[in-house]
């Protein structure tokens, strides 16, 4: 066991990109296994549409259960698998804290977001968000039958993706006055979030640093931070 504490988002696992499963099932079972802690900060999966539904992943909640004997394994709800719950969670042995969560490292307060949340450029997402992030659709949603809430899915995708096409690349990314607004409201020094998939070390004044965490295509992409060693970001994107 170390002190180390690891940090991914984005996976998108699905039953499409079995590669992706694979090298995650390999960072559990070697990286992670030995972590004090794994923040998962959303996006672990492309869809949820409730802990009912199938879903090929086996060698992945083998890997949760058998790393949770030793490592710590919290869950942050991303865009895409906010629908995650405790029947899932328990059966993986992590468990499911809201965002944003602060912690602390080395004397530093750490945020840890999603990160759709700073993409206060995207009306209609907002909009959105604050739409299905309502506990009341969400157990509307979850009341259907899995084929409905299947057409749904579906049908907001592809509402999603076509709406994705009209928007420029810097209105899906976050905006620096809500990224500036995050750090003095929350007090933090650091912010560590995923969602944009540009993963990066962004340093401003004050010693303020955000991690941007990558999605894991091309390959593994995470946060290390150990007391010998600070934070370290490992992706093949990011020098
Ligand atoms: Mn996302």
């Amino acid at each position: 066991m170390t002190d180390e504490y690891l940090f991914i988002s984005d996976c998108h696992l699905d039953a499409s990109r079995p590669e992706v499963t694979d090298a995650l099932t390999v960072f559990l079972q070697q990286q992670a296994s030995t972590a004090h802690c794994l923040y998962i900060l959303g996006d672990l999966f492309e869809v949820w549409l409730g802990d009912d539904a199938t879903f090929e992943l086996s060698p992945i909640l083998a890997a949760l259960q058998q790393i949770a004997k030793n490592t710590e394994v919290y869950f942050i709800a991303g865009n895409r698998d906010f629908l995650l719950g405790e029947n899932f969670a328990t059966q993986a042995g992590l468990s499911i804290v809201t965002e944003p969560l602060s912690i602390e490292l080395g004397g530093q307060a750490v945020l840890l977001i999603h990160g759709d949340s700073l993409c206060t450029d995207d009306h209609d997402y907002q909009e959105f968000r604050k739409m299905v992030r309502d506990p009341l659709w969400q157990s509307t949603f979850l009341s259907k039958p899995l084929t409905e809430r299947q057409q749904i899915a579906a049908q907001l995708r592809q509402d999603s993706v076509a709406a994705m096409a009209q928007k420029s690349m810097q209105i899906m990314d976050v905006n620096q006055q809500a990224v500036d607004a995050c750090f003095r409201t929350q007090s933090v020094d650091i912010i560590v979030h995923g969602h944009t998939h540009r993963p990066a070390i962004h340093r401003y004044p004050d010693n303020n640093t955000r991690y941007v965490l990558g999605d894991w295509n091309p390959g593994p992409s995470y946060l290390s931070w150990r007391e010998d060693q600070g934070f370290k970001l490992v992706d093949s994107r990011v020098p």
